[in-house]
């Protein structure tokens, strides 16, 4: 392992080829090779658009290829999750509302301000004019566990299943067409990140999820999943990179190794079956420091700091 790694991922800096796939009469994907996914759902009367990039600048992209496929007018944004690299383009979008699981809303509310500062340090090239950012995304509808929305005749189903990738995790059912948007609960050939996650819980969510019987599913990074044994490997191949990880720092804590130590030898197992996941070395520290958290004594994730981000990537890979 290189000990000049360049803080997080401020050395990515090649641009990803964006795929626009069309899952159903309803649904798109909008990929990128691993950057942050937007998923579509176009219904009778009104699109709604799930996550929605970095920037209003880089939305525009988004909105562009909306208007290839429908001029219905987008009049939803649902927020997977409070993460700043999914959120922070709304505005551009001019939708109606906002909405977001009220864990989601709470943790915008906690700690929005300080993830904003630390994700844009971590990865320049994800919030490309940044300037256009108006500031914080805010909800203006917030649901308490599941909400169904009627766009025209077609039922949405918005829905929390659990704690996974964070405590607000959201998921976006298509049941007619039995299509999920994950958010990040689910990778696909990236590495999830879990610096703000349950991970004790992670696999029970992804078992609900499994529970639905997806047909297709749109992960948070990776290519859209386009049948049901497409799906069972997105879902497993998370299931497994979220046990080992936690299992091995859990195994280190246990074993009163100090964090620099576990997140050595974590790192060197990990490395053969998923080091080739893009974002395996930006989210590696950031994962077994929080592994480490909830194996010891913060059941709940610390807030990210931009501060503290350069102090624990100092310690762990200075
Ligand atoms: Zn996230």
């Amino acid at each position: 392992m290189s000990t000049e790694k360049k803080f997080a991922s401020q050395a990515d800096l090649a641009d990803k080829k964006i795929s626009f796939d069309k899952l159903s009469e309803h649904a798109y994907a909008y990929t990128a090779e691993g950057d942050p996914n937007t998923g579509i759902v176009v219904g009778d009367n009104a699109v709604m658009v799930i996550d929605t990039q970095a920037t209003p600048v880089m939305a525009q992209d988004v909105i562009r290829r909306i208007r290839e496929v429908t001029d219905k007018p987008i009049r939803y944004v649902v927020l997977s999750h409070y993460h700043a690299v999914r959120v922070l383009g709304a505005s551009a979008y001019g939708a109606d509302h906002v909405i977001s699981s009220r864990d989601t809303y709470e943790l915008i509310r906690e700690r929005g301000e300080q993830d904003m500062k630390s994700e844009i340090e971590r990865f320049p090239r994800l919030f490309r004019a940044v300037e256009s950012v108006p500031g914080l995304t805010w909800p203006t509808i917030v649901f308490d566990r599941r909400m169904t929305l009627m766009l025209g005749k077609l039922r949405v189903e918005i829905m929390q299943l659990g704690r996974g990738h964070t405590k607000g995790d959201t998921v976006v059912w298509l049941p007619d067409d039995r299509i999920l948007f994950s958010g990040d609960l689910v990778e696909f050939d990236a590495t999830p990140y879990t610096g703000d996650a349950y991970l004790a819980d992670w696999p029970a969510t992804l078992d609900a999820i499994a529970a639905l019987k997806p047909e297709k599913l749109v992960p948070g990074r990776g290519a859209a999943l386009t049948s049901p044994a497409r799906v069972k490997a997105g879902l497993d191949g998370t299931r497994a990179f979220v046990t080992e990880m936690y299992g091995a720092v859990r195994e280190g804590a246990r074993a009163g190794k100090d964090l620099r130590t576990v997140y050595r030898e974590t790192y060197e197992r990990l490395k053969p079956r998923f080091g080739h996941w893009v974002i395996f070395d930006h989210c590696l520290p950031f994962d077994v420091t929080r592994a480490y958290d909830e194996a010891t004594r913060y059941p709940d994730p610390r807030i990210w700091t931009a501060q503290r981000d350069k102090e624990m990537w100092q310690a762990l890979e200075g």
